[in-house]
């Protein structure tokens, strides 16, 4: 479903990803994790084209994106053929990042009326069962300021089913959270893991990566230092810096 192929992103002369390559199979999850400044969210990014890699080719569904490829030549899309692919990989930030003036309902209806045009009376049905799935069925015509950060961050994941996505990426989901209210976005998560979906998440949660993610991956300076089953890299990492790494977050 993802397939990276010796990815490199710089800023200027910052040289965030350097010749990343893997790949997340259709219904896997994989976890992503490594220091401050190690290319995480640059890597996100990456895959919906908010950010233009410099060199390699990112695949999604098969689909190399952002560009059309044409006898060898890479042509960038058009913003409205990027926009489009861009629709169906749904992106949980850290932040939140609700519509403040917009109750929890009008959220998750918003994209799916605004772009694909769906109608009120359906998108608005399809939102109460996204909420009744995380669990707010009774806080739909709540306005973010009135849910807690866990239960806000919960209509952000609905927000993001609506459209129907192919793949789910999501960036320290939790990070922002106040400790109790972690596992119930957890628990969100592993169950959307449960239904199948694709997943890249960068997290700091071991204890979700060891039980849900299929891969583990640990970046450091934009390299992947090192991946693979959860348990594996968690139970016997092979590299001094992932040691190091793993030492100060489990
Ligand atoms: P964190 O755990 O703190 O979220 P991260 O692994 O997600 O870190 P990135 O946000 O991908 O790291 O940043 C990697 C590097 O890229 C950092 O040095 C950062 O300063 C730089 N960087 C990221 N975005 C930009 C940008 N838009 N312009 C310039 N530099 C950037
Ligand atoms: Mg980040």
């Amino acid at each position: 479903m993802v397939e990276a192929v010796k990815v490199s992103k710089s800023f200027g002369s910052n040289e965030v990803l350097k010749s990343i390559s893997l790949r997340v199979e259709r219904g896997q999850v994989m976890c992503v994790v490594g220091p401050s400044g190690s290319g995480k969210s640059t890597f996100l990014r990456c895959i919906n084209h908010l950010e233009v890699v410099n060199a390699g080719r990112l695949y999604v569904d098969g689909e190399l994106v952002g560009y059309r490829e044409k006898s060898d030549k890479l042509y960038e899309l058009k913003p409205a053929e990027a926009a489009r692919q861009r629709r169906d990989i749904g992106m949980v930030f850290q932040h939140f990042n609700l519509f403040p003036h917009m109750t929890a309902l009008e959220n998750i209806c918003e994209a799916p009326m605004q772009v694909k045009g769906v109608s009120k009376a359906d998108a608005s049905a399809r939102a109460h069962d996204l909420l009744a799935r995380v669990g707010l069925g009774a806080q739909a015509s709540h306005y973010p300021a009135q849910l807690s950060g866990g239960q806000q961050q919960r209509v952000a994941i609905a927000r993001a089913l609506a459209m129907d996505p192919k793949l789910m990426l999501f960036d320290e989901p939790t990070s922002a959270l106040d400790p109790e209210l972690v596992g119930e976005v957890l628990d969100v998560m592993r169950g959307l893991a449960g239904t199948g979906m694709t997943m890249v998440v960068v997290t700091h949660e071991m204890g979700f990566a060891r039980e849900v993610g299929d891969q583990l991956v640990f970046m450091d300076g934009g390299v992947i230092v090192e991946s693979g089953d959860p348990h594996d890299v968690l139970a016997n990492p092979q590299h001094e810096r992932t040691k190091a790494f793993l030492s100060k977050v489990l």
